[in-house]
C-alpha cells in the first residue's frame, strides 16, 4: 500500500513537473502579413492551397477573434505592440512618422542619424529602434538566455523588421530599393556579414524582375474579386491601366528595383532572405531558443495601390499560401515541426476602397489631404489673425503651435470672436488654451465625415471601457501625440480615390487573423475568444518562460495552454 502511495505521488509530482516546466521551441518564426485583413484566408478559402494558410489552421489553432486594441493603426505601431505586447501609450511608436516638438520636425519612427548604413553605399541604413521605449519578448528572449539566443528581423520595410526584432537584437535587415540589398545599421553591427555580402552579389531583385507578373490561376478564377480592370484602383504602371500581364522588365527600367516591391516577387524575396538567415546564422541548432521576426511587406504596398477587391491582391495572397507552405515545408526538414513554433498575424487590416462603397450607396467619403490642417489654420486666423497656428496635421491629429497661440492670448487685450460672428469682442481672460482647443473640437465636428473629435486632455481622462475612444486613449502618449484627435466616420480616410488605406479604429482595420502553428500548440482548435493584439507578447513570454516585456499590457492566451 506504501509503495503504491508512494509511486502515485511520484507520478503526481511527475506530471505537476511537466506541466511547470516546459523546454520552449528551438525556433520561434513570428510571421507578420502587412494589411492582412481578417477576412481574405476565408474569401480565397477555395482557391488556397493545402499546405499554406490552412496547414496552420488544420493542424494548428486559429484566433478568430484577435483586435488592434489602440490606435492609429499602422505598420509601425503594429509591429511594436504585437512584439512589446503593450499599446503606444507606453511603448511610444504613436505612428510610423509623427511631429517632434523638439526641433519642429516631422521624425520616423525608427530613423537614426547617429549610425551608419551597412550593406550598401547610401543612407538606408540610418535607422534604429531607439525611439521604441519598451522592451520587446525577443528582448526578454535575449536577457533570459544571457545574451546567447538570437533574434533577428527581415522584412522589406525597416520599420517591419526593427522593432519586432526589439533593443537588444543581434541583427535586423530590410530592403535598400536603390542598390537592391539588403542593409542593416552600425546600431547591430560593424560590418556586413559574410553570407549576406554573397546572399545580396546573386542580385536577385534583377532576377526576379525578369519575369512577367501573370495571374497564378487562369484570371476567370478569381471570382471572389472585382474584374481586373475597374475604376477603383491604381496601377504599379503609373500612366496605364493596372491590368494583367505587367512586364516587370519594362516596369524595372521605368521605376526601378524598388517596383519589385509591388510584385508578388517582393515576398519571394523576403522568404528567401528568411531562409538564408536560418542555415547562415545556424538559427534553432544550439540549446538556446532562437527567435525569427519575419515581416511580408509587399501585401501592404499593393493593398494600396490595388484594394482588397482586385485580383492583383488576391493574386499576391494565392502566392503567398503557396510560398508560405514551401516555407513551412523547409522549416520542417531543416529543424523538425516540434521544435518550431510559428505564429501568423498582421500588422493592421485594411478599408474597403470608399469610392467603390460610395457607388454602391454606404456611408464612405473622403477627405483631400492637408485639408483638415488648412481650415483648422483658417478658421484658428479668422480669431487670432493670420498666422501659422496649426504645426502639424498627422495621423489625424492636430498639433497646434501652442507657443503662438499663448503669446497671442498673453499679449491682445481682446480678441475678435469670429466663432459667432457676432463682433462682439471678447476678454482674454475669458479664454484660455483649453477653450481653443473645446472651439476647434466644435468646428471639427461641424464637418461631414467627422464622427467625433477630442482634446488631449478629454482623451488623458477617458475612463471609459469597450468604446472606441478607448482605442485613442491606448494610441495617445503626450510628448509625441497631438493636441486634437479627431475620429472619421467608418469608411471615410484621407486618401487617392483608389485603392485603399488604414489605420482607423473600425473592424477593417482593426480585425486580423491569429494563427499558431508547431511545437506544441493545440491542434485544428479554432477559438473565438477575444484576444487582444497585446497578449501575443506575453503568450510567448510564457511559452519561452522569459518575464513580459516592461510595459506589457496583454494577458496570455489560455486557449494556448488548455
Ligand atoms: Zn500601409
Amino acid at each position: 500500500m506504501r509503495i503504491l502511495l508512494f509511486l502515485f505521488l511520484l507520478f503526481s509530482i511527475s506530471l505537476f513537473s511537466q506541466q511547470a516546466y516546459q523546454k520552449p521551441p528551438k525556433l520561434v518564426v513570428g510571421i507578420v502579413i502587412d494589411q492582412m485583413r481578417y477576412e481574405y484566408i476565408y474569401r480565397y478559402w477555395d482557391k488556397l492551397g493545402s499546405n499554406g494558410f490552412k496547414r496552420l489552421i488544420n493542424e494548428g489553432m486559429n484566433c478568430r477573434n484577435t483586435r488592434y486594441n489602440y490606435v492609429p493603426t499602422y505598420t509601425g505601431p503594429g509591429h511594436a505592440s504585437i512584439y512589446t505586447g503593450s499599446t503606444p501609450m507606453h511603448h511610444g511608436i504613436v505612428a510610423n512618422d509623427w511631429f517632434n516638438r523638439q526641433g519642429n520636425k516631422m521624425i520616423y519612427c525608427t530613423s537614426d542619424t547617429s549610425v551608419k548604413t551597412i550593406g550598401a553605399q547610401n543612407n538606408s541604413g540610418k535607422h534604429s529602434p531607439r525611439n521604441l521605449l519598451a522592451t520587446t519578448v525577443t528582448d526578454q528572449l535575449r536577457l533570459i538566455s544571457n545574451f546567447n539566443s538570437k533574434c533577428i528581423g527581415i522584412a522589406l520595410k525597416d520599420r517591419g523588421a526593427i522593432l519586432p526584432a526589439g533593443q537588444l537584437a543581434n541583427a535586423a535587415y530590410w530592403f535598400d530599393a536603390v542598390s537592391g540589398n539588403f542593409v542593416s545599421s552600425s546600431y547591430y553591427m560593424d560590418s556586413t556579414p559574410s553570407w549576406l555580402i554573397q546572399f545580396n552579389k546573386q542580385e536577385l531583385p534583377k532576377k526576379y524582375l525578369q519575369n512577367t507578373w501573370n495571374t497564378l490561376l487562369p484570371i476567370e478564377q478569381y471570382t471572389e474579386s472585382f474584374p481586373d480592370a475597374n475604376p477603383y484602383e491604381g496601377s504599379i504602371n503609373a500612366g496605364s491601366p493596372g491590368v494583367f500581364p505587367y512586364d516587370l522588365a519594362y516596369l524595372h527600367t521605368k521605376a526601378g528595383l524598388g517596383i519589385i516591391r509591388y510584385t508578388p516577387w517582393g515576398n519571394t524575396l523576403t522568404t528567401d532572405m528568411a531562409k538564408a538567415a536560418i542555415k547562415e546564422e545556424k538559427m534553432g541548432q544550439t540549446s538556446y531558443t532562437d527567435f525569427l521576426c519575419l515581416s511580408y511587406s509587399t501585401p501592404d504596398y499593393v493593398g494600396h495601390m490595388y484594394g482588397a477587391h482586385s485580383v492583383e491582391v488576391q493574386d499576391i495572397y494565392l502566392r503567398l499560401d503557396k510560398e508560405l507552405g514551401e516555407f513551412f515545408a523547409f522549416l520542417e526538414k531543416e529543424l523538425g515541426k516540434e521544435n518550431v513554433l510559428v505564429f501568423l498575424t498582421a500588422d493592421h487590416g485594411g478599408a474597403e476602397t470608399p469610392s467603390l462603397l460610395m457607388d454602391k450607396k454606404a456611408n464612405a467619403g473622403y477627405f483631400p489631404y492637408q485639408f483638415i490642417k488648412d481650415t483648422v489654420n483658417t478658421f484658428l486666423s479668422k480669431w487670432l489673425g493670420s498666422g501659422n497656428w496649426v504645426f502639424a496635421y498627422e495621423n489625424q491629429q492636430v498639433y497646434l503651435n501652442r507657443e503662438a497661440i499663448e503669446q497671442k492670448l498673453n499679449t491682445n487685450n481682446s480678441l475678435y470672436n469670429g466663432l459667432s460672428g457676432n463682433k462682439t469682442f471678447i476678454n482674454n481672460t475669458s479664454l484660455d488654451y483649453e477653450e481653443i482647443n473645446q472651439r476647434i473640437v466644435d468646428f471639427l465636428l461641424s464637418m461631414k465625415g467627422v464622427a467625433n473629435a477630442y482634446t488631449s486632455k478629454e482623451i488623458e481622462l477617458y475612463n471609459h471601457e469597450n468604446n472606441l475612444a478607448t482605442l485613442i486613449k491606448n494610441g495617445f502618449y503626450k510628448k509625441r501625440s497631438g493636441d486634437i484627435i479627431i475620429q472619421f466616420e467608418p469608411g471615410w480616410m484621407e486618401y487617392n480615390q483608389y485603392g485603399t488605406t488604414h489605420g482607423s479604429e473600425y473592424s477593417y482595420d482593426t480585425h486580423v487573423p491569429l494563427l499558431w502553428w508547431g511545437w506544441k500548440t493545440p491542434k485544428g482548435k479554432a477559438s473565438v475568444n477575444k484576444v487582444n493584439i497585446t497578449d501575443i507578447a506575453p503568450t510567448l513570454s510564457l511559452i519561452l518562460n522569459a518575464s513580459f516585456p516592461s510595459a506589457c499590457v496583454g494577458n496570455p492566451i489560455e486557449d494556448f495552454f488548455k
